[in-house]
């Protein structure tokens, strides 16, 4: 494989530096809730999004989780491990499955050392996501259940380039570390103002203009950072 591949980042690449990164890659279909990088673990593999979604999630000790990243094509899976050895207090899944190219970590790291190319770009892809990280944090400490909800499923929709996908309100409970009860009556509430429809696992974005004036300004930042990406 030589070509465009759907990642983002690989696809902003010279042909000459995508293709030996291609060399080294396996292409890989793995389905929802595939355990991508285990917490506190240096993973052995890293992975390029061609399509689904990855959430990074803290889970902490005494039960509690939280999203704290998504990552889609506009990047990778494990950028943040290319930087030093630090365990990392949390896990990525898939939370929506997907076509990955799998790659060794320490093949990429030989690479981002020799190639200033494929380090700026990833650099930028670590920067955009340290500035989600930080929103995300102050969002999930000081916004109501309902304009997180409602950012959340934007920055999804974004990643996932589909109005339509398919959740839990358990799983959304989990990502947004709040009660499955909360997100019903919230998912209920941007229902009946026509903003989004639920149905047998399926949220489907009726009116994104809509759901974005529900939303807090957390998604105007994240999407800013992500769009910035590849312009
Ligand atoms: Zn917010």
């Amino acid at each position: 494989m030589t070509g465009t591949t759907g990642n983002l980042l690989l696809d902003a690449l010279s042909v000459e530096t995508r293709t030996t990164i291609l060399s080294l890659c396996r292409q890989i279909e793995l389905p929802v809730r595939t355990l991508l990088h285990e917490q506190g673990e240096t993973p052995a593999y890293v992975y390029f999004l061609c399509s689904g979604i990855a959430s990074v999630v803290v889970t902490m000790a005494e039960g509690g989780s939280a999203e704290v990243g998504l990552i889609g094509r506009e990047g990778l899976v494990g950028a943040m491990q290319l930087l030093g050895s630090t365990p990392t207090p949390s896990q990525t899944f898939l939370q929506m499955e997907g076509v990955t190219l799998r790659m060794r970590r320490d093949d990429l790291k030989t690479l981002f050392v020799t190639s200033t190319e494929l380090r700026n770009r990833i650099l930028e892809f670590i920067q955009q996501q340290s500035v989600t990280l930080e929103q995300i944090a102050a969002c999930n400490k000081l916004h109501e259940a309902e304009e997180r909800l409602a950012r959340w499923l934007l920055m999804s929709r974004d990643r996932a380039d589909n109005d339509t996908m398919t959740m839990t309100q358990e799983f959304m409970a989990d990502m947004l570390g709040t009660r499955r009860t909360t997100v019903t009556l919230v998912a209920s509430s941007l229902q009946q103002r026509g903003l989004i429809s639920y149905r047998r696992g399926k949220v489907t974005i009726v009116s994104r203009h809509d759901l974005e004036k529900a939303a807090c300004d957390c998604y105007r930042v994240c999407h800013e950072a992500l769009t910035a990406l590849y312009k």
